[in-house]
């Protein structure tokens, strides 16, 4: 934080009886106390010369909590569409927060021993106003084991204007020694960093079991014909996204369908301990299938799910089959191990769970949501909704409630085999 402060105007009156001498000496003493003053802020400037304006009991600039943009770069997970909320999911720091001006955070002895090289005379560092710091209404102070919930950026101050000096990867364990409800103070080899609080979770009161599964329940309401390359540096475009199919009998639009039991697989992940996000939680979005490939990317997916329903000119065609890249994947087949056993999984604990027709794993790279992947990847095809049986089947809540576990069942299975 060194690096932040600038040089303050030191205090002006530091020695309270300057103004007790005879007027006739008044001038020269006037003269030496001012070099004094001078000399002694010289000497220590940058290091703790401020203690006497901290005695003075000034408050910084005064302006307290500044709310100004906090809602500027939160992550929604649903809602991916909009271009800026995928950094939110990559960057991970959030909210604008706080930047008010106070007293350093490590300055009030929270983490002790180490500390960095100014030690303990950081508590009377300068209280420079374009040095953010935590609240000090609100700040907290505590030894305890984090974990980041996402990628998330560690920076030098808590203020999304300082430096980043590194990016978190999610599960990232930190110690923190403060915390003012919207920043978190960490230590990273005896130096203080932050980290937006948003982001950090108690390692004690972890529950989920470390995993990360993207559902993206397939199609939208409205299709979006706009072509994108079918994978990074490709010439080949395919429509952004389709409405899908729908079901013959039913009625449910196949965006309608993937919605129903994503939202069950979901619940049903959760309830085993994962953590899960969703690309989608309505039918009125525009998200394109590399855009949500991207959420599962940027999140750091440990599984990406691709919910669907199939469709065929042969209506007795029925039964589940799941989707994954070949080994020769020209823009992911570095994954093509990982996407080929959970592709198994999920097909057998679908198959499984529902006594549907398992079909097989369809090896293609001509799907843009899974080439654009950067992290395991299926495509789980629920059944035909050209079938008549299977199309009435899959709109029933149970058997959707079925599907749901046994996507669940392959998912246990593919992290089992990890
Ligand atoms: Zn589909």
């Amino acid at each position: 934080m060194k690096k932040y402060r600038k040089p303050t105007s030191r205090p002006s009156q530091p020695f309270g009886r300057k103004h007790s001498y005879p007027k006739l000496l008044s001038c020269c003493l006037v003269f030496l106390l001012a070099m004094v003053v001078v000399l002694s802020g010289c000497g220590n400037s940058g290091q703790n010369g401020n203690g006497s304006q901290q005695a003075g009991g000034q408050q910084q600039d005064g302006s307290g909590v500044e709310t100004e943009g906090q809602e500027k770069d939160n992550s929604s997970v649903g809602t991916k569409g909009q271009g800026q909320d995928n950094s939110g999911l990559q960057k991970g720091d959030g909210k604008e927060e706080p930047g008010q001006d106070s007293t350093e955070v490590s300055s009030q002895g929270g983490n002790s021993e180490k500390g960095e090289a100014s030690g303990s005379q950081k508590a009377e560092e300068p209280q420079n106003p374009a040095v953010p710091a935590l609240n000090e209404q609100t700040v907290k102070y505590a030894r305890e084991e984090v974990v980041t919930t996402s990628s998330v950026n560690v920076r030098t101050a808590p203020s999304t204007d300082s430096e980043v000096y590194q990016t978190a990867a999610r599960r990232s364990e930190f110690i923190r020694t403060a915390d003012d409800g919207s920043w978190s103070a960490v230590e990273i080899e005896g130096k203080e960093y932050y980290i937006s609080s948003e982001f950090l979770q108690l390692k004690s009161e972890m529950t989920d079991n470390g995993y990360l599964v993207v559902i993206d329940a397939g199609h939208q309401g409205r299709g979006n014909s706009e072509p994108e390359p079918i994978g990074p540096g490709a010439s080949e475009t395919k429509a952004k996204v389709s409405s899908g199919t729908s079901g013959c009998v039913s009625g449910l639009n196949e965006y309608e369908l993937t919605l129903l039991v994503s939202v069950k697989l979901q619940a049903e992940l959760e309830a085993r301990g994962y953590q899960v996000m969703m690309v989608r939680t309505s039918h009125d979005v525009d998200i394109s299938n590399s855009e949500r490939a991207a959420v599962a990317n940027n999140a750091g997916a440990d599984a990406f799910i691709r919910v669907h329903a199939n469709g065929s000119d042969d209506s007795s065609e029925h039964g589940i089959l799941t989707i994954c890249p070949t080994s020769s994947n020209p823009y992911m087949g570095n994954l093509y191990s990982q996407c080929r056993s959970l592709s198994e999984c999920v097909l057998d604990g679908a198959a499984n769970a529902t006594g549907a027709n398992k079909k097989y794993i369809w090896e293609t790279d001509i799907m843009s949501g899974i080439n654009w992947c950067t992290v395991p990847v299926t495509i789980v095809e629920m059944g035909f909704m050209t079938n008549p049986d299977e199309d009435s089947r899959m709109a029933e809540d149970g058997y959707q409630s079925q599907l749901a576990a046994g996507i669940a069942d392959g998912v246990d299975a593919y992290f089992g085999r990890q």
